[in-house]
């Protein structure tokens, strides 16, 4: 009798849908990859295709046009994407976050106005915490948004790493409003701004909120990465998440409710491009031959086969566990901490070993392997680092088993 694993086991539903993301992923993403990031640019006919399959309103209720679909089958949908090419989740998983925070947080009025142009992808978000001088330290934040005459809300400061910076129409974006609060997360609010998607500098009632140049990385290419630099930009108190009334002085815990979906969203990316490492692996040590026989055939070789594939099972069911505690309405904090902090590591650590296992030509733009090379090691550090997420584990374990 075949035994049900809780974690990992699919409703027909999911199953029919991975089925299909998988099957995109095979035929569009995977054979175009190697295109786009080596010439760095946007992929803009995949992400056409995505819009037509609706990724961009997994989550968002039917309602609003989405698929009202929950997090574990969302997560699920990542791994695919990621097993293509992590900068093509990387263009969902800001949007993601986005409409997480508006379904979360947003005023009815909100939700209405933004929630059914992003479920179809014509509009889509980006998020923006960091800035030059701060990432893991969110409460060091220096942008300010002061609130002037006629009642809207002036921005000014500078942003960093923004993914989707420039294409995006709207980023929720963090800025203290009471910078001498004390503690420090309560003069911090989240704005929904409004931009151009495409465009740099800003005119009109965009004015002063401009997007430099994108900036250039080691991998994660095709998806751009910005800073934001307002200047002056003026956001109407309406675009206050929540309302200026509620949401004034709540952006903090609004942002750090968002980020633990974002974990697992991180920690699917991180099976997938474990997944796909693997699979590179297990057909290049049956296709290479070294002192006679297939280098598979080698015990060092299926040693590391052997903990690559250990490695992404068990992030794959840390993954599932936190996103289907998520759903059932309980705590998942740390288990989202746990869930992304193993699987970036497993991703980091499949794709090394399978590079080895590619000897020469693993180093070679020949073989897909170079680009997740490059790729993987993103994962260690968005949505907090590895030692971020230890710090968040170890915290929430004293929290529940305080004597
Ligand atoms: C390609 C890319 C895309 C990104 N996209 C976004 C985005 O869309 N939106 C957004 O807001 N941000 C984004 N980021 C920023 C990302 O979230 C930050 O880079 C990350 O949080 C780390 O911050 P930092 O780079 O400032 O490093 P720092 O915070 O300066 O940390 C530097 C090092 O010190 C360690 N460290 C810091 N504090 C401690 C501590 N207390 N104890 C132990 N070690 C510590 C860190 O783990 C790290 O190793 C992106 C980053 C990259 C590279």
């Amino acid at each position: 009798m075949a035994v049900a694993d809780p974690y990992t086991e699919k409703t027909d539903e999911q199953k029919a849908i991975c089925e299909m993301v998988r099957q995109f992923a095979d035929e569009q993403i995977l054979p175009k990859a190697e295109h786009y990031d080596h010439e760095d640019t946007f992929p803009e006919p995949i992400v056409a295709q995505m819009r037509e399959l609706g990724l961009f309103g997994v989550t968002i209720p039917e309602e609003y046009g989405g698929m009202g679909l929950d997090l574990t089958t969302y997560a699920m949908i990542v791994e695919e994407l990621s097993r293509g090419w992590i900068s093509i989740s990387g263009i969902v998983n800001t949007h993601f976050i986005g409409s997480y925070l508006l379904m979360k947080f947003g005023t009815d009025e909100q939700k209405q106005r933004y929630l059914p142009p992003m479920a179809t992808g014509e509009l889509r978000a980006a998020f923006s915490l960091s800035e030059p001088e701060c990432g893991s330290d969110v409460q060091a934040i220096k942008a300010t948004a002061k609130k002037v005459d006629g009642g809207d809300y002036e921005i000014i400061g500078q942003k960093m790493w923004v993914t989707n910076g420039l294409l995006s129409g709207l980023v929720f974006v963090l800025v203290k409003t009471d910078p001498s609060a004390e503690p420090r997360h309560k003069g911090m609010t989240c704005f929904v701004a409004e931009k151009e998607p495409g465009v740099s500098e800003n005119t009109g009632k965009y004015a002063g909120f401009n997007v430099p140049p994108k900036i250039k990385k080691l991998g994660y290419k095709g998806v751009e990465s910005t800073e934001l630099v307002f200047d002056g930009y003026r956001c109407p108190a309406e675009n206050i998440l929540g309302g200026e009334e509620a949401g004034i002085g709540q952006g903090f815990v609004q942002m750090m409710d968002a980020l633990e979906v974002g974990r697992v969203n991180v920690a699917a990316r991180g099976v997938g491009i474990a997944q796909r490492a693997l699979e590179l692996a297990l057909r290049y040590s049956q296709e290479r031959h070294a002192f006679g026989k297939q280098i598979a055939q080698h015990q060092a070789i299926q040693f590391k086969l052997a903990d690559m594939a250990t490695q992404v099972d068990a992030a794959r069911l840390l993954t599932m566990r936190a996103a289907r505690l998520k759903d059932a309405g309980e705590r998942s904090d740390l288990e989202a901490g746990m869930a992304k902090l193993f699987a970036s590591e497993a991703g980091r650590f499949c794709v090394e070993e399978s590079f080895r296992i590619h000897g020469g030509y693993g180093y070679s733009k020949e073989y897909e392997i170079e680009r997740l090379y490059r790729d993987a090691p993103l994962l260690l550090i968005g949505e907090g680092t590895s030692e971020i997420q230890r710090m968040v584990i170890g915290r929430k374990l004293l929290q529940r088993h305080k004597i």
